[in-house]
This record gives C-alpha cells, sequence and structure tokens, in this order.
C-alpha cells in the first residue's frame, strides 16, 4: 500500500482495464474491494458504457468473480441521466441507446417521446436504426438540444472494433452541423455527479484509471488524487508523452491492498 492512499476516504474507479480485462478479473481486484467493503470506504465502479444498467454490469462482473453492488456503479447514461434531470424539469427527450440509458431517463424523471423533444440523447447501442438516426437529426435540426452519454469512437469486441458513440454523433453533426454536449469521460462532469452520489469530496477523493488523456485527465480537472494503473491500455514508456501526469504510477491495483 502507498502511504499517499492513507488519508482517502473515497474511491472511483475506471472498470476496463483496472478491474476487469475482457471479462477476467485483475489480480487483487477482488481483494481490493472487499478491503474497501469491510473498511466501509465510499466508492464507485465508473465505466463511460452506456448500454448496461447498473444491475446488469453488476451480474457481469460477479461472473467475472467480482461483487460490485449495484449502488456502487456508476455509469455515463446515470451521469446523462443525472446532468438532464438538472438542467430542466419534467424534460422531454428522444432517445437512441438500450436499457442502460432509457431506464436512466426514466428512473431521473425523464419523459421519452419522439414529439418535439427538448432533448436528443445519443448512447451506445448495437442496433443503430437509419430511420432513428434521420428522426434524430431531424429533431437536432429543428432545436432540440444534442447530448451523448460518452466521447468513444470504438468500442472493443471478440471480433474486432465496433462502431461506438462517437462515431454516430459524428454521423449525426455531419447532417446537422451540431456537436453533442458529451456527459462521460474525459468530461469531469461524469466525476462530479459520482461524487454527488456518494457525498465525496475532492481534496477526500481519488481517481483510479488506466487511461492517461481520460481517467487522468478528467480526474486533475475534477481535482482528485489521481493513480494510473499499468494493466490497461497504458504503458509506462507512454505517460511522458502526456502534458500532464497523474499522482501514482502503480503496477495494478494490488499495490493499494493492505498487508
Ligand atoms: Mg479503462
Amino acid at each position: 500500500m502507498t502511504d499517499s492512499s492513507q488519508n482517502i476516504e473515497c474511491w472511483l474507479t475506471d472498470m476496463d482495464g483496472v478491474l476487469v480485462h475482457e471479462n477476467a478479473p485483475v489480480p487483487g481486484a477482488g481483494d481490493l474491494l472487499n478491503q474497501w467493503r469491510d473498511q466501509g470506504k465510499r466508492y464507485l465502479v465508473l465505466t463511460n458504457n452506456s448500454i448496461y444498467t447498473p444491475r446488469d454490469l453488476s451480474a457481469r462482473l460477479s461472473s467475472s468473480g467480482l461483487e460490485v453492488p449495484e449502488e456502487n456503479i456508476w455509469t455515463s447514461a446515470l451521469a446523462t441521466a443525472v446532468f438532464i434531470a438538472d438542467q430542466q424539469e419534467r424534460a422531454t427527450v428522444y432517445c437512441i441507446g438500450e436499457a442502460g440509458l432509457t431506464t436512466a431517463l426514466h428512473e431521473a424523471g425523464v419523459i421519452l417521446t419522439d414529439q418535439n423533444p427538448d432533448f436528443v440523447v445519443l448512447g451506445e447501442t448495437r442496433t443503430y436504426s437509419f430511420e432513428a438516426i434521420t428522426r434524430a437529426i431531424r429533431l437536432i435540426a429543428g432545436g432540440a438540444r444534442f447530448i451523448s452519454t460518452n466521447p468513444d469512437a470504438t468500442g472493443p469486441s471478440l471480433d474486432g472494433v465496433l462502431p461506438a458513440t462517437g462515431a454516430i454523433a459524428a454521423l449525426i453533426t455531419k447532417a446537422t452541423g451540431r456537436v453533442p454536449y458529451v456527459v462521460g469521460k474525459p468530461n469531469p462532469m461524469m466525476f462530479r455527479s459520482a461524487m454527488n452520489r456518494i457525498q465525496a469530496h475532492s481534496e477526500t477523493t481519488a481517481m483510479i484509471g488506466d487511461r492517461m488523456d481520460t481517467d487522468i485527465v478528467a480526474g486533475i480537472e475534477a481535482g482528485l488524487k489521481t493513480f494510473l494503473v499499468l494493466t490497461g491500455i497504458t504503458q509506462r514508456e507512454d505517460i511522458r508523452r502526456y502534458p500532464f501526469r497523474p499522482n501514482h504510477v502503480l503496477d495494478s491495483v494490488a499495490d493499494l491492498l493492505e498487508r
């Protein structure tokens, strides 16, 4: 355990590349989650993926051997729903997305409609339809505010990359001349709403991530202590290419275990 982790009361952690890798748990991740639970630490596991509900993700993590209660999961879909509910009471939304997003919007008190919505909200889906995209384009051209859950252009699959939310947003932007407001990482908004959820304060909260250009930069911008782990996309030699630094670089989350 690093000395620097001692006065941290709340933890935010990325999921892929930090706790799991292609559905396999990262060694030490399960022990760290149990340590936080036993110590009564407040924590959230964050993901930019807006497809799944926290319940779905909790079940998926459980099948990978990691026990994360659904209330400890924070997705870009939840952050987007909270953002919209804060922006406007009884907001109306035309939504392209899966259960993770539609459930989050419903629970935030948003009304889903395809008639004159206040917002068009774009999230991750595996079933984009030309018809739905055409409708979104017409509604945005007609004045609906354009929001997207996350900027990622591609996502992983066993067969190769998949077009993701950012790629479909680019299509809509090309057709409308409007760029979306993007709620997920690297927008520190996602961390701020996560901290609100667990009543965390930036001075005593840390972010653990595997990406310099999302987790670490957004953690810095949100005023958090940042821990980069090398179990994901970033290699140690990549760090110097960025104009910012994490507070700490760890081989893996196992380095945060108290022995
Ligand atoms: Mg990651």
